[in-house]
C-alpha cells in the first residue's frame, strides 16, 4: 500500500494540473478576499485545509483562518497547529465547544456515546463542532472549505460556490475540482506542513476516537465514523449542502 504523497513529482502532466489549479483556487481566493469580506477559512488541520492556508498566506489575503477544538483531537493535529503557526508567524484563531452543552451530554449518555447511534453521534458533532462553526461565521459574508468531490459519496456533487443557508452566507470550495494526487502534489512542492497521521495511512483525520487509519482498497473517508455507513459520514458542518 503506498503511502498518498508517495507520488513522482517529476511528472510534467502532473504539475501543469497542480499550477493551473493553484492559479484557479489562487484566482477565486483574491475574489473571496475583495468581495466577500469578511471571509473565512474554516480550517480542519486536512491537508487540503493546509494548501488553502498557504495560499492565503503568500498571496497575504485578507481571510480569517480560524480551527474548532473539539476538545477529542489527536495529538498529531496539535502538532501541526504548532508547526503551522511558526511556519507562517501567526496564530490560528480558535473556537472551543459550550461546556453547558458538553456537560449534559457527556454526564447523560457517557463520553464515548457517539458509538451507539447515528443521532448521539450526531449531537456530539453539534455541540464539539456545529455549534462553535455557527459562532465562528457569525457576522461573515463568506466561508471557505477545503472539501472536494472525489472525497466521498456525500460530496459527489460539490459546487465551487454556493449559498449556505443553514448558515445565511456564501460558502466556497476553491478545491472541489481537485484530486487527492494534486493536492499532495501541492503540499510536497512547496514543502506545507501537514499532520503525521498521513504518513501513518490516516487519509482524513478528524478527533482521535472517530478516526482510524485505513488499509488496502479501502476508501479515503472509510476510516472516519467506521461503524456508520457512508451516507451518514457528515459531522453537520456540510451535511446541508447540495
Ligand atoms: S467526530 Fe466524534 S468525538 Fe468528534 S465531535 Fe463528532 S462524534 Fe464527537
Amino acid at each position: 500500500m503506498r503511502l498518498p504523497h508517495a507520488i513522482d513529482l517529476d511528472d510534467a502532466a502532473l504539475r501543469e494540473s497542480v499550477a493551473r489549479k493553484t492559479e484557479s483556487a489562487t484566482t477565486l481566493l483574491r475574489r473571496i478576499a475583495t468581495d466577500y469580506r469578511p471571509a473565512a477559512l474554516a480550517n480542519s488541520l486536512s491537508v487540503e485545509d493546509m494548501l488553502l492556508t498557504d495560499l492565503i498566506h503568500r498571496e497575504r489575503l485578507d481571510i480569517e483562518n480560524f480551527s474548532l477544538d473539539t476538545g477529542r483531537l489527536p495529538t498529531e493535529t496539535y502538532d501541526l497547529i504548532a508547526a503551522a503557526e511558526t511556519r507562517y508567524g501567526r496564530k490560528f484563531t480558535w473556537y472551543y465547544p459550550r461546556h453547558d452543552l458538553v456537560e449534559p451530554y457527556v454526564r447523560t449518555h457517557g463520553i464515548n456515546a457517539f458509538r451507539e447511534s447515528v443521532e448521539l453521534r450526531r449531537a456530539c458533532c453539534h455541540a464539539r463542532k456545529v455549534e462553535p462553526l455557527q459562532r465562528a461565521l457569525a457576522g461573515k459574508r463568506a466561508w471557505i472549505t477545503g472539501m472536494r468531490a472525489q472525497q466521498s459519496a456525500t460530496r459527489a456533487h460539490l459546487p465551487e460556490q454556493v449559498f449556505d443557508e443553514a448558515n445565511g452566507l456564501e460558502k466556497f470550495n476553491p478545491l472541489a475540482d481537485w484530486t487527492e494526487r494534486e493536492v499532495w502534489a501541492y503540499i510536497r512542492l512547496n514543502d506545507v506542513p501537514y499532520n503525521a497521521l498521513h504518513d501513518r495511512f490516516y487519509p482524513s483525520i478528524g478527533c482521535a476516537p472517530c478516526t482510524r487509519a485505513i488499509t488496502v482498497g479501502e476508501d479515503i473517508r472509510a476510516g472516519r465514523w467506521w461503524w456508520e455507513r457512508p451516507e451518514t459520514k457528515e459531522c453537520g458542518l456540510h451535511a446541508k449542502q447540495p
